[in-house]
C-alpha cells in the first residue's frame, strides 16, 4: 500500500515535468537525434588523434575509441524505439567523457565535458537519456568504485566510501535533469499552449493526431464554434468576449475524458481530439460537449447564454492510404466542413462529415463570393406572403420574405443564403435594402387601396447588433412615408439570449419610433415565456412546428393553447404561422388564436402579382394576396 503510494508521488513528480503524452513531436525529436548523432560520431573519431597526440599506445586508443563507437550502430535513426536509440547515443557521448578524463591523465577541467554532455542529452527532454547518465555514475564511481578502489581527482575519500561519491554525482545529475525538463515545459507551455485559455493549441492537435493515426488507433476530432460569439465581442467588448472563451475551455475540459486532448484552435474555435474510442461514439461526445458549453454565463456582470456548433469527423471516414500524414488535414478538414454545415442549419447543434459536405461547401463558397455586391446587380426580390384573420379571412398585411435570383443557379431559398449573408456581415447591406423596399411597397398598396396595410420585415441578429439599426428603420419609414405602427420587425429568440440587455434596449428605441416587435418561430428556441414578460413586443409567432402538429391534437395543442393564453395575459397578438389544413385553422381558431399565415390562404408571391390580385377584387374588403396561390 504504501510502495503504492510512493510510487503515484513520484509518477505525480515526474508527470508534472513530463506528462504522457507531451512527448516531443516526431520530426522536432528526429532532427535533434542526427544532429546528436553526428556529434557523437566525430567526438569518437576526434578521441583518435588526441589519444596518439598525448603519446598514448595506438592500439590503447583505437580500444577505447571503438567503445565510444560501439552503441552508435543502435542509435542510427528509425530503426528502435525512441528510449533505444536515445539511450545509445548518449551512452557514446558519455563513453566519450570517461575516455577524455582517462586520456588526460585525470585532468579535472576533462570532467567538465560530462555536464556538456548532460547539457547535450537534455534536448531529447526524455527521462531516459538522464537515467543512462545516471547508471555510468553508480557504474563508475559505485560499483567500479567499490570492486577496484581509486581516488577521485586526488579525492582519497572517494577510495574509501565511494557511494558517496556516487550519490554527490548522480544528484548533480538529477538536479541538472529536473532543471532541463523544467525549463523545457515552460518553453512548451508558451509554443504548445494556448496562453488564454491553458488549453493545447493546434500544434498539439496536429502531433496528437498524426500518432494515433500513424499506429492505425482509431482517432475523431469534435470541432466547435461559438455561435454568434463575434457579436459578444463587438457589443460587449473584448474582456467579456476572454471570460467567454475561458468558460467555454473550462467547460469543456470538464466534460472531457482521460485521453481526449482538448484545444483551442483560434479564435472561438475549440477542439477535441477523441483517440482511443471510449464505447461512445464520436458524434454522442460532440452532443455532450455542446450540452456542457450551452447554459447561462455570467461576464461582465450580464448573463449570456452561450451556443456552439460542432462538427464532427471519424478516421473511420478516410480513405484507404490517408492514414498518415495527410490524413491529419484531411480529418481536420472533414470536421471543419461539418461544422460550416451546422452554422448553415442554424448554428447550436452537432453535425458528423458525410462525403457531399465537399459539394455542399463548394457550393456555400461560391454563393457566399456572389452575395457580394448582390443588391446592385438587382438580383433579390422581395416576395410578400399575406396575414389574415382567422375568423372573417380578411388580409390583416403581409410578411416580407426575401427572394435570391442567382443568375446561374436560379432561385436561392433564403434559409440558405441568408445565414452565409449573416456569417460574412453582407445581412446588413442586404437587409436595409428589403427594409426600404417593402416599407415603399406597403405605404404604396395603402395609398392605391385606401387602408392601411401592415408589413412585417424579418431582422437579423446581425443587423440588431448594433445601434444603426434605429437609424436604418427611421430613415426607412421616412423616405417611404409608411406610418411606422404599420411596420412590424420580425426577430428571432435566439438573438435575445446572446445579448438580453443590449438587444432589449435597441427594442425599445425601435418602438420608440413606433413600429411593432414580433417574436419570430416562436417556441423553438431557449427563451421562452419568461422572455415575454421582459421584453418589448407586440406579437408573437407560433412556429410552424407546433401548427403542423395541430392535426394529432395532443402536446402541440396544448402548448398552442397555452401561447395563445400568455399572449392574451400580456396583451399581445398571437399569429400561426404555416397553416396548410382546414382542420388547423379550425383548432386554432377553437383555441382562439386570431391571425394565422401559411400555405392554406395564400403563399409568398411577388409584389406585381399581389397588387394583380388587389386590382382584379379592388372593391372587395378581403384585400391583396389572400386570393393569389401559387
Ligand atoms: P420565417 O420568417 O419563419 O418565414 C416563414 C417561412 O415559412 C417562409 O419561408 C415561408 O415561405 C414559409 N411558409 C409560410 N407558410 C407556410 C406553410 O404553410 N407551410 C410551409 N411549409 N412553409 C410556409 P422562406 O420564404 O423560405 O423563408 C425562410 C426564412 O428565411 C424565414 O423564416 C426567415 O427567417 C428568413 N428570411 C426570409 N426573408 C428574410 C429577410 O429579408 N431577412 C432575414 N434576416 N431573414 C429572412
Ligand atoms: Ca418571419
Ligand atoms: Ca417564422
Amino acid at each position: 500500500m504504501r510502495t503504492g503510494a510512493t510510487w503515484t508521488a513520484l509518477r505525480t513528480a515526474t508527470g508534472a515535468l513530463l506528462p504522457r503524452g507531451r512527448r516531443l513531436p516526431e520530426d522536432v525529436w528526429r532532427r535533434r537525434h542526427r544532429v546528436l548523432l553526428v556529434l557523437a560520431t566525430t567526438q569518437g573519431l576526434c578521441l583518435l588523434p588526441l589519444g596518439l597526440a598525448l603519446g598514448h599506445p595506438v592500439a590503447r586508443v583505437l580500444l577505447l575509441v571503438a567503445v565510444v563507437l560501439l552503441p552508435l550502430p543502435v542509435a542510427l535513426p528509425h530503426r528502435w524505439s525512441r528510449a533505444a536509440t536515445s539511450a545509445a547515443a548518449t551512452a557514446s557521448l558519455f563513453a566519450a567523457s570517461a575516455v577524455l578524463v582517462d586520456l588526460t591523465g585525470g585532468l579535472i577541467e576533462a570532467h567538465f565535458h560530462f555536464f556538456v554532455v548532460v547539457g547535450l542529452v537534455a534536448l531529447y527532454q526524455d527521462w531516459v537519456p538522464f537515467g543512462v547518465g545516471l547508471g555510468i555514475v553508480v557504474l563508475h564511481h559505485g560499483v567500479l568504485g567499490t570492486l577496484v578502489p581509486h581516488s577521485v581527482y586526488a579525492h582519497h575519500d572517494a577510495m574509501t566510501h565511494p557511494w558517496r561519491w556516487t550519490l554527490l554525482h548522480a544528484g548533480f545529475i538529477l538536479a541538472a535533469s529536473c532543471a532541463h525538463l523544467a525549463s523545457w515545459r515552460l518553453n512548451e507551455q508558451q509554443g504548445l499552449q494556448d496562453p488564454l485559455t491553458g488549453l493545447a493549441n493546434r500544434i498539439q492537435v496536429g502531433e496528437v493526431l498524426r500518432r494515433t493515426l500513424t499506429d492505425d488507433a482509431p482517432a475523431a476530432v469534435v470541432l466547435l464554434d461559438l455561435d454568434g460569439f463575434k457579436a459578444v465581442n463587438d457589443v460587449r467588448g473584448n474582456a467579456v468576449g476572454d471570460e467567454v472563451l475561458r468558460t467555454t475551455a473550462r467547460r469543456l475540459r470538464a466534460v472531457a475524458r482521460a485521453g481526449d486532448r482538448v484545444a483551442r484552435l483560434d479564435g472561438d474555435t475549440f477542439a477535441v481530439v477523441l483517440t482511443g474510442g471510449h464505447g461512445e461514439s464520436a458524434s454522442r461526445a460532440a452532443e455532450r460537449f455542446l450540452a456542457a458549453v450551452r447554459g447561462p454565463l455570467t461576464a461582465g456582470g450580464q448573463e449570456l447564454a452561450v451556443r456552439a456548433s460542432a462538427g464532427v469527423a471519424d478516421s473511420a471516414t478516410l480513405g484507404a492510404g490517408e492514414s498518415t500524414g495527410d490524413g491529419t488535414e484531411r480529418l481536420l478538414h472533414h470536421a471543419d466542413l461539418a461544422l460550416q454545415e451546422a452554422k448553415a442549419l442554424g448554428g447550436d447543434r452537432a453535425v458528423t462529415y458525410a462525403q457531399a459536405m465537399g459539394r455542399a461547401a463548394a457550393h456555400r463558397a461560391q454563393l457566399l463570393e456572389d452575395l457580394q455586391g448582390v443588391v446592385g446587380r438587382g438580383e433579390l426580390e422581395v416576395h410578400y406572403q399575406a396575414t389574415v384573420e382567422l375568423d372573417g379571412g380578411g388580409t390583416e398585411g403581409f410578411e416580407a420574405l426575401l427572394r435570391w435570383h442567382h443568375p446561374v443557379l436560379g432561385t436561392v431559398p433564403p434559409l440558405e443564403f441568408v445565414p452565409l449573408a449573416e456569417s460574412s456581415g453582407h445581412v446588413v447591406e442586404i437587409g436595409t435594402w428589403v427594409l426600404r423596399t417593402a416599407a415603399q411597397q406597403a405605404a404604396q398598396w395603402s395609398r392605391r387601396c385606401g387602408r392601411p396595410v401592415t408589413i412585417g420585415v424579418n431582422l437579423s441578429a446581425v443587423q440588431l447588433a448594433g445601434d444603426e439599426v434605429v437609424d436604418v428603420v427611421a430613415a426607412a419609414l421616412r423616405e417611404s412615408g409608411l406610418p411606422a405602427r404599420q411596420l412590424t420587425l420580425e426577430i428571432t429568440e435566439s438573438l435575445l439570449v446572446h445579448d438580453f440587455v443590449g438587444t432589449a434596449a435597441r427594442l425599445e428605441k425601435l418602438r420608440a419610433l413606433g413600429v411593432r416587435i414580433a417574436i419570430d418561430d416562436f417556441g423553438t428556441g431557449y427563451s421562452s415565456l419568461s422572455y415575454l414578460r421582459r421584453l418589448p413586443v407586440d406579437i408573437v409567432k407560433v412556429d410552424r412546428s407546433f401548427v403542423g402538429d395541430l392535426t394529432g391534437g395532443g402536446s402541440a395543442t396544448t402548448l398552442v393553447a397555452s401561447i395563445v393564453e400568455l399572449a392574451r395575459s400580456l396583451g399581445l397578438d398571437v399569429i400561426a404561422e404555416g397553416v396548410e389544413t382546414e382542420q388547423q385553422a379550425g383548432t386554432l381558431r377553437a383555441l382562439n388564436c386570431a391571425l394565422a399565415q401559411g400555405y392554406l390562404y395564400a403563399r409568398p408571391v411577388s409584389a406585381a402579382q399581389v397588387a394583380l390580385a388587389g386590382a382584379e377584387r379592388s372593391s372587395e374588403h378581403s384585400a391583396e394576396g389572400t386570393a393569389v396561390t401559387h
